[in-house]
Formats: structure tokens, C-alpha cells, sequence
């Protein structure tokens, strides 16, 4: 079968690859489940394995099948498979355990393990390939009205589990009731952000570069939400005018805005950081400031990474809830189609270039252009 693939540590490797297809045999105790990939989006992650910045190919190969965020549908089960059937629609979660004790109990997202295992980032193959096999505790069902907007999960479980964490951190308080949330970023995180903080009823402020109108401030403000350029609106005054923030969520990928959201952060409020920041970036802060607010405001800050099965089914949850409130919305995010794995030089030019792409797409096998029908009217980049 033919998968993309890069040489790790070498810039600009993306390359289609061969493969044997794999075999539901590779799985012990008859436990394997072999899915017919039809789609996979591509990330900021991608593009940093690809230049070299990041990842690692498995051991025994020099290349890295890459590809985390996936929709596949079930082909075949081994005998000892009750949980899905072949024809189910399905999305894989990322992360592979490692041996930690959070590794244990179903949490790898929380390894303290240093080596951890990723598929399509670090250690483990990804699915940006025809097929792919694991075990049933690593693939979640994807009900029918939501096939079009599956391939979105992955990255919606980055924010599931920030927020679910976030709330998990306030029962310290006894009583929470959160009113006021600030999104950091109107990329795809910040957005699928502000859509999750919509639906758990908050008032939302989501802050860009960008000024509006524009395709992502238009999509925050069909949920409901209020959408500021910090161009016009630096993050201090956003806080005055909309706070205090109960909840922040970071998602900027610039590491200085984790230090003014903590500024900007209400009395016992908790600030979530997900931009993963590879480089090496420094930055002066009001040092005395931030910490005296903190301490006497009794505010939290937490990171978070991955996310393990749990969340992807909360993901689910809310997906349909989106579409049964916002219909037609999330399917508004993906914006750039590449027809079939052989296109990987442009996919990786969508991903690189594309100014106002919010989520690139590879559509691997034809038939799944058939489920697209709805979304194509605002495909941007069809082939
Ligand atoms: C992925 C996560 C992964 C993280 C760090 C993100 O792009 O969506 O699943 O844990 O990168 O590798
Ligand atoms: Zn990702």
C-alpha cells in the first residue's frame, strides 16, 4: 500500500512511500482491527516533522509514515472483536502507551515516561497511508451523521481534554461557576476552543491578529461568540472591558501571550496552555506582577498534551451537539481538500502556504468524496 512518509532529522523529506497492507495477524489474541483510511488532516505538527524540527521513525525503519489526525472505516475484525464491525466509521487516538503508571490505567496522554509514542509524530507510524491496524481501545466510533466532520476529532480532543482538565482543577474550589472565557488564537484549536466553551454556555471572547471581518472571526461569531484583533484590542483592555476570565484558554503558538493571559486571567481562574513552542523565543514580563496576581488572586495555569480515549469520546459528544446547534459550522473549518495520497506535494504546499486555510485535508481514497458532498461548497482547494 502507499503511504506519505519523511526521513526524520532530513528537512523536506515528504516522499509516497510502499508498504505491505497491514494484517489483522500483527494484533495478538485475535484482538485486531483493520481500518480503510479515508481521510487525514494536516497540522502545524506535520509541518514541523517535516522540516526536521520534530519526530522520529520507528525502530527498524529511516522513515516516518506521518499522519495523526484521522477517519477511517472498518474493513475487517479478528475473532475476538466485539466492540466495532467492519462498515463503522472510526478515528484512531494518537498516543501509544508507554510504561508510566498514568501509561497503566488508559491515561498516556499523562506519561511521565521521557520516550513516548506517537503515531505519524514520534516512534510509531502514522495514517497518512491505505490502511492501518490496532487495537480496539485505541479506535473510536464515529456515529453516521457525523462521518463529514470526523477527520475535525483529533483536534478537538486537544481542547476537550484542556477544558475538562481546566474543570476537573476547579472543583478545588467547592463552587465554580464560570461565566467569562477568553480563547487565545482563532486558528483551528482556537476556534474549536471557542466553539467547546459555547456549548458549556460561557460568554466567549476569542482574540486574533487578524481584524475582522474575516472567515475565522465570521465563524466565531456563529457561535455565538465575540471575536477582537488585538491589533485594536490589546489583551489588558480585552480583559477589562469582557472579564474577568474565569477560564483562559492559550492557543496562540506564541509563547509571549501564555504570560499576558496569565495577567489577564480573573480571581481564581485557570489558564489553560496548548501551544507547543519548539523554538527558543525570550521575552521580558512584568515578573512581580504576574506573581503577586496569582498568589493573591489564588489563580491556576495548567499545560496539556494529547489526549487519551476518554476525550475523544467527549470530542464526539460534543461534535454532534455542534451540529445539532450550529449545523453545517464545523464542516465550515475544513477549507482545503487534496484529492489522494499521491498529491503530497500539495498537500504540504496548502499546509505551508495557504493563507487562510484553517483545516488541510488529504481525501485518500475516492469514495470518500461521496460523504463530502456538503462540505465541498467550501472547499477552497479542490483537485
Ligand atoms: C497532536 C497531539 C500530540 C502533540 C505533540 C499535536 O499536534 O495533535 O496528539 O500529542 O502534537 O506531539
Ligand atoms: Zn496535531
Amino acid at each position: 500500500m502507499r503511504a506519505i512518509a519523511v526521513f526524520p532529522g532530513k528537512p523536506n523529506s515528504v516522499h509516497l512511500t510502499e508498504l505491505p497492507k497491514p494484517s489483522l495477524s500483527e494484533i495478538p489474541n485475535g484482538r485486531g482491527v483493520l481500518v480503510k483510511v479515508l481521510r487525514v488532516g494536516v497540522d502545524g505538527t506535520d509541518k514541523e516533522i517535516n522540516a526536521a524540527e520534530y519526530g522520529a521513525a520507528p525502530g527498524g525503519y529511516d522513515f516516518l509514515v506521518i499522519g495523526h489526525e484521522s477517519f477511517g472505516q472498518v474493513e475487517a475484525v479478528g475473532p475476538n472483536i466485539t466492540e466495532l464491525r467492519p462498515g463503522d466509521y472510526v478515528v484512531a487516538t494518537v498516543r501509544r502507551p508507554g510504561s508510566s503508571i498514568y501509561d497503566k490505567i488508559g491515561t498516556y496522554d499523562m506519561t511521565t515516561d521521557d520516550t513516548y509514542f506517537e503515531r505519524g509524530i514520534n516512534l510509531r507510524h502514522g495514517f497518512l497511508a491505505e490502511y492501518y491496524v490496532d487495537e480496539p481501545e485505541y479506535i473510536v466510533k464515529i456515529p453516521q451523521g457525523l462521518k463529514e466532520v470526523a477527520v475535525l476529532l483529533e483536534p478537538a480532543t486537544v481542547v476537550e481534554k484542556g477544558v475538562a482538565q481546566a474543570y476537573e482543577i476547579q472543583r478545588r474550589l467547592k463552587v465554580w461557576r464560570p461565566r467569562r472565557a477568553a480563547v487565545m488564537g482563532a486558528g483551528t484549536i482556537g476556534l474549536l476552543a471557542t466553539l467547546v466553551l459555547r456549548l458549556r454556555g460561557l460568554d466567549v471572547t476569542t482574540f486574533g491578529l487578524v481584524r475582522k471581518p474575516y472567515r475565522n472571526s465570521d465563524l466565531i461569531e456563529a457561535v455565538g461568540a465575540r471575536y477582537e484583533s488585538t491589533a485594536d484590542l490589546p489583551i489588558m483592555d480585552g480583559a477589562q472591558k469582557y472579564g474577568p476570565f474565569d477560564l483562559i484558554f492559550e492557543a496562540t503558538g506564541y509563547s509571549p501571550i501564555a504570560f499576558e493571559s496569565m495577567r489577564a486571567l480573573g480571581k481564581n481562574g485557570v489558564l489553560v496552555l496548548s501551544s507547543v513552542t519548539g523554538g527558543d523565543r525570550k521575552a521580558e514580563i512584568p515578573a512581580d506582577k504576574i506573581n503577586l496576581e496569582f498568589v493573591l488572586g489564588n489563580k491556576v495555569m495548567v499545560g496539556t498534551v494529547n489526549a487519551n480515549r476518554e476525550y475523544f469520546e467527549m470530542g464526539v459528544r460534543d461534535m454532534a451537539q455542534a451540529e445539532a446547534e450550529y449545523p453545517g459550522w464545523l464542516s465550515r473549518l475544513l477549507t482545503n481538500r487534496v484529492m489522494g495520497l499521491e498529491n503530497y506535494k500539495e498537500l504540504f504546499s496548502e499546509l505551508t502556504a495557504a493563507k487562510d486555510a484553517i483545516k488541510v485535508f488529504c481525501e485518500v481514497v475516492a469514495e470518500a468524496a461521496d460523504i463530502c458532498e456538503h462540505s465541498r461548497q467550501y472547499v477552497t482547494a479542490t483537485k
